[in-house]
């Protein structure tokens, strides 16, 4: 087999294509040569080799030696240097590359090929013999860290060490020579941990880092990170092998990352950082705080450091060549590492760049403007889910603000919550329900799960394209980076800010949009979305063929939705409004009511109130179809349940404690959500159904008046099994639209249907199609009765069965497709051969889940309705499906 595949000097083996043998990096690495971009030369081990290593117990395919070592060769000539050679050694760096990018999550290693002997051939060669040395330092440390497993903390122990012999402060103060004996000391301290020297064999040094590389997929932070992100194992990691070039050669050197747009807003204008004189990690570590790449954005920053526009204007000259270049190329926003190497511009590496919502959207429809893609790519561009981020709150701006400390806007939205320190602690807490905001120093890929707990993350320290600022980004959570003025103390648990400290525990609000730090709790306020997410949006709706409905059991939440782009409610669950103001007390009447007669009293007072607000809904839709649910919880749901409340509440309503405390335990259950509930309730208690169709009908002809607009209500039944059930409740609303229209001397059209969230119904949807004009699939109870699993005691053991991959994802939150969607599939088919022009909807949960909507438009569902804040993902979702 092959398993190598070379480039550089303006060709290559790979392409861009290729990302699933090559990785992400390998392959845009060819790319890039093969446009004839200068790329150092070098080659990628691919993918299958991973695969290969798993599966044979950590070896290697036999035919891998030999061409990695023609590869090698390859690298050689061109750059015209020999791995080993005393006078002019060839270095190489050795990287990961999967097919998905997972920042920082794998190893690095930089400058091997190092020993004692081409130190001083490099020092020669660069005349520059500090330089030489700090490289071999950097790569004693880098590869005994991540090959010979022996930790930075040495390396930082015995320079601290020397530093104070010296009475240095900065690792700028040391010479070549106080480099060259730290060396030694270095590599005693290697022979103490690993009992051998640290080896001096290029060809051994790079066999170490490939294997380190291959072996990181499986560490820890790699798997993490894999699970959080949905990267399957078996993609496994290529290993990318390339001649080394030197950002830190001296002053007209410099290494940088460059974005074709902003990644933050999306603007179309070369954004990005580089430090002079250092070495690729440098500007991603966060270490030292870079410099502007344009001079606009210079003067922008308010930076007295020059620009790379200003300091070196060839070099970015070219880049700016050459990220036209990409950007064209790729037909979508670059993400580049770059360096220059005493004045040369040399291209590391070029991916999509990962980017906000908000970028993220004004890039699709300023590409579709363009000309570079059409508007359906612009469509697919968008991840539906990413749009969660848009709606995220911001600072009220007449909100007070005690600002204590400005940073970096590195990723938007606004956050509140406790300072915590530590991203243990931040995922306690989180577990404890309590908000908290994640402030270190810096970020490392360590605190992954810490940032994930986080409301959003706060650092003292790094750039926009330091870890923290890029995670956070990729998360959707605020954060605000290099917030320099504060001081963090991990050992007391405190940060100093504007001369005031702040403990654990106390609440700070981050804004990540301005990068404005604050004290205490400030007032938020909805987002507004903006002209692209509205030129995307039509985009997107000429294309989709499902309707995106509306789950609103308040005029409010209607309204909400129709902002959103609701086009109808799919779901109105009536009992929500039974908590509304005093209306609990007539609730509370008709529970205790001993006969009918009493009950229909007490249904009496519910009545109006149940019309005003349905005849609201009506008028907020405007006659577009709204779909109520007849009373779907058990009864004990609306009774107290202390002895307490049930004093309180007897007192209130003029009641016997005792008769409110029988009742309430006659009404307890084992399994209440399989219990007196759904259309059992109008089986047994038909007045109840009849108060809530007589307000429906009366409220859509009042709505009707007042409106001009015909209104079409929607009647649902909810959890029947049988046709029976459904032909009993709709008998009595039948009835009443007839007793309805005869009392108001009016004629309206009306629809019953049910919902389908019973195994049963499904299965007999046939014969229930006779009697239903519509179903909606209650996929919440019908995923909760298809597994017999209880949707209020999930939590306990589902996150088990997710983390060893017994259910791929919750099905509470994705539909599960082989089982309760074949529940749906049989549904849809048997109850459209009976009706064909049945009409078909979702409305659990599922509805605003992508990949559920996904599903449901392949069914051939007409709709899905999802929560009011989900509609335009749900758009977005139905729109790909169309694609
Ligand atoms: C469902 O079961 O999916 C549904 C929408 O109804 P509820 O969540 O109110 O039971
Ligand atoms: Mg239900």
């Amino acid at each position: 087999g092959k398993w190598v595949y070379t480039f550089g000097n303006g060709t290559a083996e790979g392409a861009a294509g290729m990302k699933n043998l090559l990785g992400g990096k390998g392959a845009n690495l060819a790319e890039m040569a093969g446009l004839g971009l200068p790329v150092p030369p070098g080659f990628t081990i691919s993918t299958e080799v991973c695969t290969y290593y798993y599966q044979n117990n950590r070896t290697y395919p036999k035919s891998l030696k030999p061409q990695v070592e023609a590869a090698l060769e390859h690298v050689a000539r061109i750059v015209g240097k020999q791995f080993g050679d005393k006078t002019d050694p060839l270095l190489v760096s050795v990287r990961s590359g999967a097919r998905a990018s997972m920042p920082g999550m794998m190893d690095t290693v930089l400058n091997l090929g190092l020993n004692d002997e081409t130190v001083e051939a490099l020092a020669k060669q660069s005349g520059d013999r500090r330089f030489a040395f700090d490289s071999y330092r950097r790569f004693i440390t880098m590869y005994s860290n991540v090959v010979l497993d022996v930790g930075y903390h040495n390396f930082e122990e015995l320079l601290d060490e020397h530093k104070d012999e010296h009475g240095y402060k900065l690792d700028t103060d040391l010479t070549a020579d106080d480099w060259e004996k730290l060396i030694v000391r270095y590599k005693e301290r290697v022979i103490r941990e690993t009992g051998k020297p640290f080896p001096q064999d290029p060809h051994e040094q790079l066999w170490g880092a490939i294997g380190a590389v291959f072996g990181s997929w499986m560490n820890q932070r790699a798997i993490t990170y894999r699970r959080l992100n949905g990267v399957p194992e078996s993609w496994g990691t290529a290993v990318n092998v390339q001649a080394m070039v030197f950002g830190n050669l001296g002053e007209t050197s410099a290494t940088g990352v460059a974005f074709s747009r902003n990644p933050s807003t999306g603007e179309r204008k070369l954004y990005g950082e580089f430090l002079i004189n250092a070495q690729g990690e440098d500007v991603v570590a966060g270490i030292r705080t870079p410099q502007e790449i344009t001079e606009e954005a210079r003067i922008a920053s308010g930076s007295d450091k020059p620009s790379l526009e200003k300091a070196m204007p060839e070099p970015f000259k070219e880049l700016v060549k050459y990220y036209t270049k990409l950007e064209k190329h790729y037909r979508d926003m670059q993400d580049m590492e770059f360096t220059v190497e005493r004045g040369r511009l040399w291209m590391l590496q070029t991916r999509n760049g990962k980017r906000t919502a908000k970028a993220a959207l004004k890039i699709a429809v300023d590409l579709a403007n363009e000309g570079v893609i059409s508007r359906n790519e612009a469509v697919l561009r968008i991840e539906p889910a990413s749009l969660d981020q848009l709606l995220h709150p911001t600072i009220d701006p007449k909100a007070e603000r005690k600002l204590i400390a400005t940073g970096l806007p590195a990723s938007p939205g606004a956050a509140a919550g406790e300072i915590v320190f530590n991203s243990d602690e931040a995922e306690l807490l989180k577990s404890q329900n309590r908000k908290v905001i994640l402030v270190r120093v810096e970020t490392s890929p360590e605190d992954i799960h810490g940032m994930h707990a986080a409301e959003g993350i706060l650092t003292t320290r790094g750039g926009m394209t330091s870890h923290a600022a890029v995670v956070a980004r990729g998360m959707g959570k605020p954060c605000v980076a290099g917030a320099g003025s504060i001081r963090v103390d991990y050992a007391a648990g405190t940060m100093t800010a504007s001369g005031q400290v702040f403990k654990k525990g106390d609440v700070i609000t981050i804004d990540g949009g301005t990068g404005h730090v604050l004290a205490g709790r400030v007032p938020m306020q909805e987002p507004a979305l903006s002209d692209d997410f509205a030129t995307l949006m039509t985009w997107a709706d000429k294309v989709r063929k499902l309707k995106v409905r509306t789950n609103a059991d308040t005029p409010n939440d209607a309204k909400v939705a129709v902002k959103f782009g609701a086009e109808g409610i799919g779901l109105c669950r009536t009992e929500h409004m039974f908590f509304e103001g005093d209306r609990i007390r007539a609730v509370r009447e008709m529970i205790l009511a001993d006969d009918e007669q009493s009950r229909r009293n007490a249904l009496a007072k519910l009545l109006p109130m149940q019309r005003g607000d349905f005849a609201q809904i009506f008028e907020v839709m405007k006659g577009k179809p709204v779909t109520i649910r007849l009373l779907d919880p058990p009864l004990h749901e609306f009774l107290p349940h202390t002895e307490q409340e049930i004093a309180e509440v007897a007192q209130a309503m003029g009641a016997d404690a005792r008769k409110l405390a029988d009742r309430a335990k006659e009404l307890a259950e084992f399994n209440p959500m399989l219990g007196f509930r759904g259309c059992r309730l109008a089986v047994v208690y038909p007045e109840i159904a009849e108060m809530q169709a007589r307000a429906i009908f009366e409220a859509a002809v009042d709505a009707a008046k007042k409106t001009g607009e015909p209104v079409v209500p929607e009647v649902m039944v909810p959890l029947i099994a049988t046709k029976a059930e459904l032909d009993l409740v709709k008998a009595r609303i039948d009835a009443m639209a007839q007793a309805v229209m005869k009392e108001t001397g009016t004629k309206f059209k009306y629809q019953v249907g049910t919902m389908i969230e019973l195994p049963r119904a499904a299965l007999r949807a046939g014969e229930i199609a006779e009697s239903a004009e519509f179903f909606s699939f209650g996929t919440n109870d019908l995923t909760q009765t298809t597994f017999g699993i209880s949707r209020d005691d999930a939590a306990s053991f589902l996150g088990t069965y997710t983390a060893k991959n017994i259910v791929p994802v919750d099905p509470f939150v994705s539909i599960d497709t082989e089982g309760v969607g074949e529940l749906m599939k049989i549904a849809t088919e048997r109850g459209r051969a009976v009706r064909e022009k049945l009409k078909a909807g979702i409305c659990g949960e599922h509805g605003g889940d992508p990949a559920s909507v996904m599903f449901c438009a392949k069914l051939g569902l007409d709709y899905v309705s999802c929560s009011p804040f989900r509609v335009p993902i749900a758009r977005l979702a139905a729109a790909q499906a169309a694609l």
